[in-house]
């Protein structure tokens, strides 16, 4: 297993109060060390212009080199460093995917500024370069068919347009609906030649453990099962916990576990092994932490211990939802 990381992601701070701060990366670190985890740490280094080619324009690259002090979005300020230390991010993201082909065992990015909303020619949501999707760029230069899911509570809006006409990239995303960025309708299922390879399962506020698990059971996973990716690649945000300040699902921690243990579990038996998260949302700092050391520990067949457990949706809130889910995916896949 490999960890990625650099204390310079620290030095990114939007504004001193804002969710998407340094304590998050560092509330990882003290839980990943008590839980004698913090190991095989690589330190990256910053994507190449060529490799943030394959993803965002040039035009947007050269806006946040050049335009300082701007923002995207009033809660996604561009300061003189913010391009540098996206460029590490992105970077770091390559290395967990490249540790994870080459060693065939599963690696995680732990990396701010986070990167699924960021798409080709803009950012915002947090994000300014979307880190999975330039990941999966180099490793598509091996692979021929590689997917993304993405458990965090938003919509990756970015990564969704991004490969929204490529067959090449499944994008399965989880996430609440009616909330920010507003994308990810379940009849979205992606344009052109991409048609059939994107799957929105978007959820109403409340929904959580029963509701993620028919998910994971009957849409996630199996579809998954028929694409056959050669690697598999994890937009983890956390917050879709029901500790979250951010949004109103309510997953518990083993809730988490459970839909993380069956990507792992998965990659092990259909992708060589092949499996890399990457760190995106998640604002409570105590599910965010025990959230990732947890994953971290499954990597080493460790089962650390999870507090923040209440089930608050056991009766499957969203099946009559995600059934129409079910029936509608049926144009492209055998479910
Ligand atoms: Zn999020």
């Amino acid at each position: 297993m490999t960890i990625v990381f650099s204390d310079k992601f620290n030095e990114h701070v939007i504004t001193p109060d804002h969710p998407e701060s340094p304590r998050r990366l560092e509330a990882i670190y003290d839980s990943l060390t008590k839980a004698g985890l913090w190991k095989n740490v690589l330190t990256p280094k910053d994507a190449t212009m060529k490799e943030l080619e394959a993803v965002h324009t040039l035009d947007y690259l050269s806006f946040l080199d050049k335009f300082g002090e701007r923002a995207l979005s009033i809660d996604t300020l561009v300061h003189k460093e913010t391009f540098s230390i996206a460029r590490l991010a992105a970077g770091g993201g390559i290395m967990a995917a490249e540790a994870a082909w080459k060693k065939e065992k599963p690696a995680i990015a732990l990396v701010r500024p986070p990167g699924h909303h960021a798409g080709p020619q803009f950012g915002g949501g947090f994000c300014y370069l979307n880190n999975i999707a330039i990941a999966a760029k180099q490793v598509l230069h091996t692979a021929k068919k590689v997917a993304i899911v993405d458990i965090d509570v938003h919509h990756g809006n970015g990564t969704q347009q991004i490969f929204h006409h490529d067959p090449q990239v499944l994008y399965i995303s989880t996430h609440q609906r009616y909330i920010y960025p507003g994308t990810g309708d379940p009849d979205d299922f992606g344009i052109g030649e991409g048609k059939g390879f994107t799957v929105n399962v978007p959820m109403m506020s409340g929904a959580g453990d029963s509701s993620f698990d028919f998910a994971y059971d009957k849409i996630v996973l199996p579809i998954l099962s028929e694409y056959r990716p050669e690697m598999l690649l994890v937009s983890i945000g956390t917050d879709a916990h029901y500790r979250d300040p951010l949004a109103s699902l309510t997953l518990s921690s083993n809730g988490f576990a459970r839909e993380v243990s069956s990507l792992l579990d998965f990659a092990k038996r259909n992708c060589n092994n092949r499996i890399a998260f990457f760190l995106e949302g998640g604002y409570d700092l105590e599910s965010l932490s025990e959230i990732i050391t947890h994953t971290v520990g499954l990597f080493n067949g460790k089962n650390t211990p999870l507090k923040n457990v209440a089930i608050a949706d056991a009766g499957c809130q969203e099946l009559e939802s995600l059934k129409s889910i079910v029936q509608m995916q049926k144009i492209y896949w055998k479910l």
